[in-house]
């Protein structure tokens, strides 16, 4: 067999592992759809879609990876290196920290002495990242915000005036956030547009097959390896899977860390992402989340292929996955 015949082989049993994964988890209907934003209860909770992209650009995708969906808390992962390239590192750990928290996603509490938010994966922090991006007014902040998303999707993305609106109506916990941080002088700029910034970067459309892209960039040094160009400044990639290692999976970001061992951030919209550095991007959609607010199939699906392909990051076994060589 010629190297090319060997790698479509591959090529070919891995796409049907994934066939195999989506039926098996499929039949799978536990927990229930995000709800506490109203716009968000409308999607159909049975969507399920895997889909994994290469380094390389060769991607493997399985169920309804065209459907649309909010992005939701995925979207702190690209926001806060976009405040990386606009602040650097040193200034932005002075706003943010970058400690896990046991508190929900959406506690009104900053660290005690310090008076930051606690990390940029948590909705304080995230608010007050959002706040720190450069932008003479509030539509070029937006237009720098969208330009940075399309740079990882590869095209134009645009964000759902429904969700958006539902959001800004219900987000009281999110100003009270806000608030706190403005008392502490931890957000400088107005917040109510801080406050619309990041309900727009929540409500931002795409869908499973953008998310393994997204994914894959990081994975590939901050370079989308569909269109070869950089989204993302090389020297933050590490500053952004550190955070996603330790507080990106909600209050299972130790278990998960522990378990399935892979940079990951997911959002109450049903989406994961997660990365394998220098190797591949997974991305799964399943609106039904658990307790902790984790899609629950996506939780069992990144479970199996992280022990079936040895991607923990700290797996010795030799029993690695590989689809390029
Ligand atoms: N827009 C959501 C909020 O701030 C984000 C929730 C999430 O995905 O964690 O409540």
């Amino acid at each position: 067999m010629t190297k090319q015949e060997d790698l479509q082989t591959v090529a070919s049993s891995f796409q049907s592992f994934l066939e195999e994964l989506h039926s098996k988890y499929n039949s799978l209907q536990d927990g229930s759809v995000a709800n506490y934003i109203p716009e968000l209860a409308k999607v159909n909770p049975d969507l399920f879609s895997i889909c994994i992209a290469t380094i390389n650009g060769d991607v493997y995708e399985v169920g309804h990876y065209k459907e649309l969906f909010t992005i939701q808390s995925i979207s702190k992962v690209f926001v806060y290196g976009l405040a990386l390239e606009d602040h650097r590192r040193d200034y932005l750990l002075t706003k943010v920290g970058v400690e896990p928290t046991g508190d929900g996603f959406n506690a009104i509490i900053l660290d005690e002495k310090s008076k930051r938010p606690y990390n940029p994966m948590v909705n304080a922090g995230a608010i007050a990242t959002t706040s720190l991006i450069k932008g003479s007014d509030a539509t070029e902040r937006l237009n720098r915000m969208l330009d940075m998303f399309q740079r990882y999707t590869a095209h134009n993305v645009f964000v759902d005036i429904s969700v958006f609106t539902s959001e800004r109506i219900t987000g009281h916990r999110n100003r009270a956030m806000a608030h706190l941080m403005l008392h502490f002088g931890m957000i400088e700029q107005n917040i109510d547009e801080a406050l619309d910034l990041y309900f727009q970067q929540c409500s931002v459309m795409v869908n499973c097959h953008d998310l393994a892209v997204m994914a894959a960039t990081l994975a590939n040094k901050g370079i989308n390896p569909i269109t070869g160009k950089q989204a993302v400044d090389s020297r933050y990639v590490k500053d952004i899977l550190s955070v996603m290692y330790t507080c990106g999976m909600y209050n299972f970001a130790g278990e998960w860390a522990y378990k399935i061992g892979i940079p990951a951030k997911s959002g109450i919209c049903g989406g994961i992402i997660a990365v394998i550095p220098g190797r591949m991007g997974i991305g799964v959609f399943s609106p039904r989340l658990d307790s902790r607010g984790n899609s629950v199939r996506g939780v069992k699906v990144c479970e199996e292929l992280s022990q079936q392909f040895g991607l923990h990051l700290f797996d010795c076994s030799g029993n690695q996955l590989n689809l390029d060589s």
